[in-house]
């Protein structure tokens, strides 16, 4: 089993009323709904309202993949939370960031760029082009899918360059956006994926549940293992050299 855990700023849906509308338990509720539906994924859920965000390293520790969604209060999950994210992706555990957690602390912190970005919220089309149709992230989308409406995210977005380029995208207002980037950080996979702006159904859309169903399963690790020295002093054992295991 996949243990996935989708965590969600859930700040919108408790205070606007047409996004509680769309979502009425949440976007991270519409989440777990989905992939909970595929037998080989167990799912939790954390808000930032949860103490400690939800995020402990024990919580952690039994987490295959997280699932990021953040949009205005990046500024409220403490650094301390956001090294222990990194920390467990450069273990193993998969990643996947969604839409504006492209500004969240645990994904600038583990691309060490601005991740900025041009944004434009006007309602446009976006039509997702597979670039690698060979990959599993992508297997059920034949050549590109289209949303009616989606917030229009543009270049340049300010990112490393990606391991995989697997979905571009363009908007009916001219734009383009690099919209699923897959990287390898330490021992972790991590899934950049741009749709989701929180006023549109957007993860309601078979084809967005389906490349985040596929990434779930694409990131998940086989293990997970601590990147050490192994006669590196511990930060905090007084006793000092140990072996690090
Ligand atoms: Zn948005």
């Amino acid at each position: 089993m996949i243990r996935v855990l989708v965590w969600n700023e859930f700040y919108h849906e408790q205070n606007k009323e047409h996004v509680r509308e769309i979502y009425p338990d949440g976007i991270h509720g519409e989440i777990a709904k989905f992939l909970g539906a595929d037998e080989e994924i167990t799912v939790r859920t954390a808000t930032l309202d949860d103490e400690n965000c939800g995020i402990t390293k024990e919580i952690l520790d039994e987490t295959d993949v997280l699932i990021w969604w953040g949009h205005v209060r990046h500024k409220l999950v403490p650094d301390e939370v956001a090294y222990l994210v990194r920390d467990a992706v450069l273990e193993g555990m998969g990643a996947i960031f969604l839409h504006s957690a492209h500004h969240s602390k645990p994904f600038r912190y583990l691309l060490g760029t601005s991740c900025n970005l041009t944004w434009r919220e006007s309602g446009d089309s976006e039509i997702l082009w597979v670039t690698e149709p060979s990959h599993p992230i992508t297997r059920d989308i034949d050549r590109f899918f289209t949303l009616e409406h989606e917030e229009t995210y543009g270049e340049p977005f300010v990112i490393p360059t990606p391991d995989k380029l697997l979905l571009i995208s363009s908007f009916s207002g001219g734009e383009v956006f690099r919209s699923g980037c897959l990287y390898e950080r330490g021992n972790g996979k991590i899934f950049y994926f741009q749709p989701g702006h929180e006023t549109f159904p957007t993860f309601k859309v078979p084809e967005v549940q389906s490349v985040i169903k596929n990434a779930v399963h694409f990131v998940a690790p086989s293990f997970r293992r601590e990147i050490n020295c192994p006669h590196v002093r511990k930060y905090n054992d007084p006793e000092g050299y140990v072996i690090v295991k």
